[in-house]
């Protein structure tokens, strides 16, 4: 479904990724892991064309996509984002948050996105909350709704970054439980977290990332057991 290749950017003189291969296919689950600094976030933004690439390329169903040519407007309506400091509009109750891009920019009749942001809601254990503002929210409510709202537009892939880091301990399950279901039904999805638990059990495939290139990967039982590089080795030792 997605296919990178030897994509490469910079922020000056610092060259962040430099060439990073990467596939994921439909339904595919995979974990992407790393030492902080090492190009996790850009990568994403990348994959998402929040950021422009110095070289390289980016396939979707086989597609080059050309920024100067693509709507990317559309493109980014089908990847999802979720990011780890949740932001929601405060300004907005849990609903208008779910429904707001959906009516805004997909112009769906608001009774319509009203009823599928409920559902929504429901799917991750807040339609009680609807009517509620952000700051009244925990970290883990405020998070199954930035989840909710990036369902809200129907993507076919969801991006996470880091989405428990920002989380007390004792919260950080029930956004993994939601996660965990979303895979569950199929969805693809490219996480960046350090939840070993959350990547043995339900990533398809753990990548890591080490000095702007993707230094190993493989399925999660062989990964976390077995890596074949010290590099890796350290890394899971460090974050145990
Ligand atoms: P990670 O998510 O793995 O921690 P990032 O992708 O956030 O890593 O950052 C990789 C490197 O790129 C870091 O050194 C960071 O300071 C730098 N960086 C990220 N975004 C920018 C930016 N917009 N401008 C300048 N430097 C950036
Ligand atoms: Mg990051």
């Amino acid at each position: 479904m997605i296919e990178v290749k030897k994509l490469v950017k910079s922020f000056g003189s610092l060259t962040v990724l430099k060439g990073v291969d990467l596939t994921v296919a439909e339904k595919e689950v995979v974990v992407l892991l790393g030492a902080s600094g090492s190009g996790k976030s850009t990568l994403l933004r990348c994959l998402n064309f929040l950021e422009t690439l110095d070289s390289g390329e980016i396939r979707i169903d086989g597609q080059v996509i050309d920024p100067k040519k693509t709507d990317l407007n559309k493109f980014r309506a089908e990847v999802g984002m979720v990011f780890q400091h949740f932001n929601l509009f405060p300004h907005k109750t849990a609903l208008e948050n779910v429904i707001e891009a959906p009516i805004f920019v997909k112009k769906v009749p608001p009774s319509q996105a009203r009823e599928e942001g409920y559902a929504l809601l429901e799917k991750v254990g807040m339609k009680d909350k609807a009517d509620v503002y952000p700051d009244m929210l925990s970290g883990g409510q405020k998070q199954r709704v930035a989840i909710a709202r990036a369902l809200a537009m129907k993507p076919r892939i969801m991006l996470f970054d880091e989405p428990t880091s920002a989380l007390d301990p004792e919260l950080v399950g029930e956004v993994l439980q939601v996660m965990k279901q979303l895979a569950k039904e199929g969805m693809t999805m490219v996480v960046v977290t350090h939840e070993m638990g959350f990547a043995r059990e339900v990533a398809d495939r753990a990548v890591f990332m080490d000095g702007g290139v993707i230094l190993e990967q493989g399925q999660p039982s062989e990964f976390f057991t077995n890596p074949r590089h010290e590099r890796t080795r350290q890394f899971l030792q460090s974050i145990l």
